[in-house]
């Protein structure tokens, strides 16, 4: 079986979630989604960014990570930084 070259071919050979061949990042490279993990200090470059604020799965890439507790990547647009800082605020309110 060839490697997979995108999440698009993930998504054909295993059983990834539906949402996924929807994501505006679904066409990039594997070696390119990295751009969605950066050094903690560091921002989200613009392309990313711009895939992010555009694509139409935002809201269950975000679910994703946050139901999987995923500590590093932007999901949805979302750094880790403030996802950790919104579970926070959650576990306040229901405290
Ligand atoms: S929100 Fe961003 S990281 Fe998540 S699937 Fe869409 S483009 Fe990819």
């Amino acid at each position: 079986m060839p490697r997979p070259s995108d999440l698009a071919a993930i998504i054909e050979q295993g059983d990834t979630e539906h949402w996924v061949s929807r994501a505006a990042c679904g066409d990039l490279p594997l070696d390119r989604l990295d751009m969605f993990f950066v050094d903690a200090g560091r921002s989200l470059s613009k392309e990313a960014a711009a895939l992010c604020r555009t694509c139409p799965v935002r809201t269950e890439c975000l679910d994703h990570a946050e139901t999987r507790d995923i500590a590093g990547g932007y999901f949805g647009g979302v750094s880790p930084s403030k996802r950790r800082a919104d579970r926070r605020h959650d576990q306040a309110a229901t405290d």
